[in-house]
């Protein structure tokens, strides 16, 4: 991917944000990357490869192994907590602060696969974890939401740590992310599927677009009228009208730069 070169913000998508009413867009892991938060893929170089999705991402899998899987999450969990948000977030909260100004924006709505908090963090409200927040916890029993010990999210993956208990019947705390297997928030799906009918940009940021229905929604937009802009340093199956070569760190800000100067 670094060799790759980057190309410059293409006057086609300045022109589209700088007429845009209403903006949508959709991140995925390679959002939070430059943050140092490892994609999926980065991931199946490493950690994906020596333990399974099923076992570390379902609820058979908890339940076969919990101290070995709350251990994994609370590695992860700790990976997110030092990092912070990268220029790419902080220039999509940029972007929303220009509504009220010169452009015609009325709404920048994000929906995001990301199971970090980095887009609140850099300021942005976010109208959708389709996936779940690594930061919410419920019990995998009641479901009744708790909030587990924290203080051993370590650097080692191999540790193995009990649970914490539910409070009211005592099942273990898991995080509130979407397992593979479970359904999505309906509420989430609804609102990310309304923002992509009235968008007229939506731009899909830093996803390999293959896991649904998040993959969907671009196609929803489409259909919708809205002109549809990729930012990914790599090629992605995504049908879009514009594909910008670049990675959400460099190109966002330089898109916002410009916009600002509108
Ligand atoms: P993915 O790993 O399948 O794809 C990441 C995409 O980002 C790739 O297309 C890659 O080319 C691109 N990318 C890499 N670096 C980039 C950069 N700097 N700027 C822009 N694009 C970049 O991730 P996905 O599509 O989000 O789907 C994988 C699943 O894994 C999701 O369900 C997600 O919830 C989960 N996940 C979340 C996080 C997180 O919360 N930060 C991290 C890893 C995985
Ligand atoms: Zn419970």
């Amino acid at each position: 991917m670094n060799q790759k070169k980057l190309e410059p913000l293409p006057a086609g998508l300045l022109d589209r944000a700088r007429a845009a009413r209403r903006v949508l867009v959709l991140t995925g892991a390679g959002m939070s990357a430059e943050s140092g938060v490892p994609t999926f893929r980065d991931e199946s170089a490493g950690l994906w490869a020596r333990y399974s999705p099923e076992a570390m991402a379902t609820e058979e899998g908890w339940r076969a192994d919990p101290e070995l899987v709350w251990a994994w999450y609370l590695w992860r969990i700790g990976i997110v907590n030092s990092t912070s948000p990268n220029a790419g977030h902080e220039a999509l909260a940029r972007w929303a602060g220009l509504i009220g100004g010169n452009l015609a924006l009325q709404s920048l709505e994000i929906v995001t696969q990301n199971i970090d908090d980095l887009h609140e963090r850099a300021g942005s409200g976010v109208l959708a974890h389709l996936h779940g927040r690594l930061d919410r916890f419920h019990c995998i029993d009641c479901g009744l939401p708790g909030q587990p010990d924290l203080s051993m999210a370590s650097s080692d993956p191999t540790l193995r740590v009990t649970p914490s208990s539910c409070e009211s019947c005592g099942g273990d705390l898991r995080p509130s992310i979407v397992f593979f297997g479970e359904p999505l928030a309906e509420a989430d799906i609804d609102a990310s599927v309304a923002a992509a009918q009235q968008a007229d940009l939506t731009l899909v940021v830093g996803t390999s677009s293959i896991v649904y229905p998040a993959a969907a929604l671009p196609g929803v937009a489409m259909r919708s009228g809205s002109f549809v802009a990729e930012i990914n340093p790599e090629p992605t199956d995504l049908d879009c009208d514009l594909h910008w070569c670049t990675t959400a760190a460099v190109g966002l800000p330089q898109l916002v730069d410009q916009l600002a100067r509108t």
